[in-house]
């Protein structure tokens, strides 16, 4: 069996809720709940949830980008959660992210050129100007723009634009992994579709591994290898992208399955409407977080005992519920 490129063991991440006239600790949001998977080179990971469930906060835990509380991360044989600012900043050379929102996450005063030339300058990856200047030309063509938008600002640029600048700038250093943290969700449908082609096309030439965050199963249905569903800071379901979607085992995954659309007009299926909000991630539900919601919770059971994460089948389907484990 393979090594996995990244392994991700017991992540649990909290933010404080600070009070009072001393500030102290009144409270914590449980944003990611003992969050564990692996991850092959050359995969793709789609996690979904609704906003709030802790995937991008897992995301970024992974990177670094936010404290962890708790748990590990190893990503080709170091360790993440461990290492120290120098590592990390070498690091950061093999994990890049690109952001949600390609109007916010591009510094409106820097042209296009200084944005993706940024990590060239900080990672030493330019010897001279004409290389530095000739990489940059070399990664806009890689996302489909060309060297005519070198000198114009973010402002000039569509939405679709602006996030093929987000990914060329992630690509600058040469990453193994790449976590696109709900990298279409602000775009229309139609560049949606672009933009996750060209990411599936840049995978295929330049062997990458993608954490592919969405709150929707329909938008990560035709990139992922693999799919985790969240809720509440845990991972409720994770199984192969095809078992996931013919298969779904867990009433949570049901529940946003039976929301997506099915090109198939002669297929039916019926809609699960969930009742109630998700609740507060400062005071989950005890057991399954999800027995507040679930159609098919048992009392004395659900709202008592936390179900784990179990096999079911030999896919790598797995699924963390007392009934249909
Ligand atoms: Fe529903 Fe119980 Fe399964 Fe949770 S453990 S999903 S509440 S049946």
């Amino acid at each position: 069996m393979t090594t996995p490129l990244l392994q991700v063991r017991n992540l649990v991440k909290q933010f404080p809720i600070r009070g009072g006239l001393l500030q102290r600790v009144v409270d914590r949001v449980h944003a990611v709940d003992d969050v564990s998977f692996d991850l092959c080179a050359g995969e793709t990971l789609g996690v979904v949830g609704e906003s709030g469930c802790g995937k991008s906060t897992t995301g970024r835990c992974i990177l670094r980008l936010i404290e962890p509380s708790a748990g590990e991360v190893h990503f080709d044989g170091k360790d993440v959660t461990r290492a120290g600012k120098e590592e990390l900043r070498a690091l950061a050379r093999d994990m890049q992210i690109i952001f949600q929102d390609p109007y916010a996450s591009l510094n409106p005063r820097m042209t296009v050129a200084a944005i993706i030339g940024e990590a060239l300058t900080i990672h030493k990856l330019a010897p001279t100007r004409a290389a530095y200047e000739a990489r940059i030309v070399e990664l806009l063509e890689t996302v489909g723009l060309s060297s005519d938008h070198m000198r114009r600002y973010p402002h000039e640029f569509s939405g679709g634009q602006r996030q093929r600048i987000g990914i060329a700038r992630a690509l600058a250093v040469r990453p193994k992994l790449v976590v696109c943290d709900e990298a279409v969700s602000a775009l229309d449908v139609s560049i949606q579709a672009q933009v996750i082609n060209l990411l599936e096309d840049l995978q295929q030439q330049l062997g990458l591994t993608y954490i592919f965050i969405a709150h929707d199963l329909s938008v990560v249905e035709h990139i992922s290898d693999r799919v985790a569903v969240m809720y509440l800071g845990r991972i409720v379901e994770i199984a192969p992208a095809r078992d996931l979607y013919r298969n779904p085992r867990h009433p949570y995954t049901e529940a946003l399955l039976s929301a997506v659309p099915i090109p198939d007009p002669t297929v039916k299926r019926e809609r699960i409407r969930l009742q109630g909000d998700v609740p507060s991630p400062i005071h989950p539900p005890s057991g399954c977080h999800f027995h507040t919601r679930c159609p098919i919770a048992q009392k004395g059971l659900c709202d008592v005992m936390r179900p784990e994460l179990k096999p079911v089948g030999d896919s790598g389907h797995q699924v963390s519920c007392h009934l249909r484990g």
